[in-house]
């Protein structure tokens, strides 16, 4: 069975006190039940936090990473400077990476190379903008970024990647898919999957939903038999709003 997972995206977020008491926070809330609890901070954060979380179960990511392992790339951060301070996961492929900063599928995909090599578990988030559904290209869009970020990754590796449905009109806006829509295009990934590498593979492969999660939708969207957590921005700056959707999942 697949173990589900809630993640928070912190983003550009939080001093370096409110994020060192945010992470305190979540580590005491975090219990030790059925569900994996990780918060991605930002770089500069990330040290404070993961002492922050030290005796928890609460895991540390990064909110991207670069796929050269060192060099002269400025304000560029690597795969082995995370995993040095102890990150577990990485997320790759934001739709504010791909939109507002400009990342491509063929970038993205060297990234999560450079992440799978260094033992980092990268998300990787698909989503479709609003004039994309209107359109009816929902599958599409998400097939074409699917294919484009996992090109030469291995069923093997597939083990360590994670997979985040984000709808880009649901993201920090209020507007939420509702459980059907996410389940539809959940269900339709791992037909993908499957397709792509084999049943085991779409069986074992976690999906998360991200755009708007809160308490009060948080129960409905996991109870979605494919969806398996959640990626979370505005309500994983609150302890006791990420606690309640970290308890609709167990
Ligand atoms: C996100 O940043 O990935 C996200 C889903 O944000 P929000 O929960 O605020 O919509």
């Amino acid at each position: 069975m697949r173990r589900p997972l809630i993640a928070g995206n912190w983003k550009m977020n939080l001093t370096r006190d409110e994020a060192v008491n945010l992470a305190r926070g979540v580590g005491a809330a975090a219990g030790d039940g059925e569900v994996d609890v990780l918060v991605c901070p930002t770089f500069v954060h990330l040290e404070g936090v993961i002492s922050a979380v030290e005796g928890s179960k609460v895991a540390v990511g990064g909110q991207d990473v670069y796929f050269e392992s060192n060099g002269a790339f400025t304000g560029e951060t690597s795969t082995a400077m995370l995993g040095d301070l102890g990150c577990q996961y990485v997320i790759l492929g934001h739709s504010e990476r791909r939109n507002v900063i400009g990342e491509s599928d063929k970038l993205i995909n060297q990234k999560l190379h450079a992440a799978l090599a260094a033992g980092l578990k990268p998300i990787l988030c698909v989503g479709e903008l609003l004039e994309q559904r209107e359109a009816n290209e929902t599958m599409a869009v998400v097939k074409s970024q699917l294919d484009g970020s996992l090109e030469n990754v291995t069923a093997e590796q597939m083990a360590n990647v994670v997979i985040a449905y984000e709808p880009v009109w649901a993201i920090g806006t209020g507007k939420t898919a509702s459980p059907e829509q996410a389940q539809e295009v959940h269900a339709d990934l791992r037909s993908l999957l499957a397709t792509r590498y084999n049943q085991e593979v779409s069986d074992g492969v976690r999906i998360l939903y991200g755009g708007s999660v809160k308490p009060a939708n948080a129960a409905d969207l996991m109870a979605c038999p494919d969806i398996d957590g959640a990626l979370v921005g505005g309500a994983a700056l609150k302890a006791d709003s990420f606690a309640e959707i970290i308890a609709a999942a167990g």
